[in-house]
């Protein structure tokens, strides 16, 4: 028995389970899955009513939509996501959609009237790249070489290699900017060169270079849509979940750490009352409410002081809708990015109340016998641009906040419309959202789309918290997005479980 036994008379709302894990994203259902495989008893507790955090789809007219995945790297043969799905036992259950590699990405400069194709596979991007800025080769060719020497020697990108405190390179002391300016004076190359930061919502001068190779290296490599979305995620856990023992509590949370000896919690008290032993408590949620999940007299003021700095990544204002018109005028397979400004940094300025970066995405989706064709634009958001509702919430804002979604909405229309027609008469628009819209349906603090902005240097929270056996992973942990979140439940299974046990999972796993 792994449990610390509780002295006392056993309360009749108290229960035993070896593991609590917080939050049901991708991040949690990880853990939950792996610490499960390994013989562990687990508890998830997540405050939705349902499962799945980000990753769960909606519908609207009965069309799916993303909430918080669309796209994704590292599902090729060789990547650490395929990878994380084999040990998971869900490689067949989440079926990846790989675009023509030709045309995977378009990068839009609306106000230079230029569009430019950026393939996957790197000898592709490198070729095309070289062909479109006459002159650039050494530029091209130090920024991908230099991603791939940053990605080689960092352990974080094998699962046989993980540790909580990975070694840094040298480019982790330097900006994406501060790279690109040594490679080039090409204002449009740099834009190029760092329009992915949308994908992690830090701006290039404020990110290192080694943290968007990190997340960036595998876009490059290769992109893929997954049938089903976000759901065919949570559908393949929580099947593994009824065949193993991991019970689920939605609508819940951790609100007390109880019986706290030699910095280690004994007890966790629910919202519900219910008290529950185990030897540990991961957490993934955002950092501001893993703060105030753990118990004030606990935690040192340089901790909280350490926390409260963290500043959000961008969020995003999206709209939702579906064309009429066929797969061959409205591509499902291609990413386009509608850029404003070639200066990244302005896009990504937190103050920001302009248009900014927005990203189309189409899917043909299978509704009843017919395909129909999502049609999803995401623009970068800033808080500030909600900022005089931020006390409100979803179903009680006031109609001035409407006034704003509708013309936002139709701002982004406009520019949707201007690049093709098929966002012109033949689009219906369905829903809308803004940074609120997510805050409140993801539980989180403050609508950020990728957790914690990932400035240079910034000491993340990660790892064993000041109670020793609670844990913190998630987005914010170590990088943003499915694969950063996912490789941290990795790193924290190994942290919890013990080196041994882990390279045992991971060899089950692989078999
Ligand atoms: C609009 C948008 C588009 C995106 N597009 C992409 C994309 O295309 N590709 C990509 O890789 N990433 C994308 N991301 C980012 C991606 O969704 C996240 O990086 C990832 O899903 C985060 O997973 P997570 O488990 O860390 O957190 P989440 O998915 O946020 O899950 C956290 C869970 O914790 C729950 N919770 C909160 N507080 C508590 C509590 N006290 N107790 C219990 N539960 C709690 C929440 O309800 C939630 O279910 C996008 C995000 C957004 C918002």
């Amino acid at each position: 028995m792994r449990l610390r036994r509780i002295l006392g008379t056993v309360k009749s709302n108290m229960t035993t389970v070896d593991h609590i894990v917080a939050g049901s994203g991708i991040a949690g259902l990880c853990v939950a899955r792996l610490l499960n495989m390994a013989g562990r008893s687990v508890r998830l507790v997540e405050k939705a009513p349902r499962i799945g955090g980000s990753l769960r789809r909606f519908r609207r007219k009965g069309l799916p939509f993303d909430t918080g995945f669309h796209f994704t790297g590292a599902l090729g043969e060789n990547g650490i996501l395929r990878d994380m799905l084999r040990i998971l036992g869900m490689r067949d259950a989440v079926r990846p959609l790989f675009p023509d590699p030709d045309q995977a990405h378009r990068f839009v400069f609306e106000s230079l009237g230029k569009e430019i194709d950026v393939p996957c596979g790197l000898p592709r991007i490198r070729a095309r790249l070289k062909d479109v800025f006459q002159g650039e080769s050494r530029a091209i060719d130090g920024y991908f070489d230099r991603m791939e020497h940053v990605c080689r020697g960092t352990s974080a990108m094998s699962l046989d290699a993980l540790s909580l405190s990975p070694r840094p390179v040298d480019e982790d002391y330097v900006t994406l900017q501060e790279t690109l300016d040594e490679l080039t004076d090409n204002a449009l190359l740099k834009a190029v060169l760092s329009g992915f930061c949308m994908c992690y919502g830090t701006a290039p001068a404020q990110v290192s270079f080694a943290n968007h190779a990190r997340i960036c290296l595998a876009m490059y490599e290769g992109v893929a849509r997954v049938e089903h979305g976000g759901n065919a995620f949570i559908d393949a856990f929580s099947d593994l979940f009824k065949a193993g023992s991991v019970d689920i509590s939605t609508g819940t949370w951790v609100e007390d750490c109880l019986d706290i000896e030699n910095d280690r919690a004994g007890l966790f008290r629910l919202n519900t009352g219910e008290e529950i032993a185990a030897s540990s408590c991961v957490l993934t949620m955002h950092p501001f409410e893993i703060l105030r999940t753990l118990p004030r007299d606990r935690i040192s003021k340089a901790f909280i002081d350490r926390i409260e700095a963290f500043e959000p990544s961008c969020g995003f204002f999206s709209v939702f809708g579906e064309t009429d018109a066929s797969e061959n005028d409205s591509p499902t397979d291609q990413i386009v990015s509608l850029f404003p400004d070639i200066d990244l940094n302005a896009l990504l300025d937190p103050t920001r109340t302009d248009d900014s970066a927005l990203v189309i995405l189409n899917s043909a989706e299978p509704v009843g016998t017919r395909t129909r064709l999502a049609v999803t634009g995401l623009e970068i958001a800033s808080q500030a641009s909600v900022a005089p509702w931020r006390n409100t919430r979803t179903g009680h804002r006031p109609p001035e906040y409407q006034a704003y979604k509708t013309e936002r909405a139709e701002r982004m229309l406009a520019r949707m419309k201007a690049y093709s027609g098929v966002y012109g008469d033949r689009f219906r628009l369905l829903d809308n959202a803004s940074p609120l819209t997510f805050r409140d349906w993801l539980h989180s603090p403050d609508g950020s789309a990728y957790g914690v902005r990932q400035k240079m240097g910034q000491y993340n929270l990660f790892g064993k918290l000041p109670v020793r056996n609670m844990y913190a992973a998630g987005q914010s942990a170590v990088l943003p997005g499915l694969v950063g979140a996912m490789v941290s439940a990795f790193m924290i299974c190994r942290a919890v479980l013990g080196k041994d046990a882990f390279a045992r999972l991971l060899h089950q796993g692989r078999q």
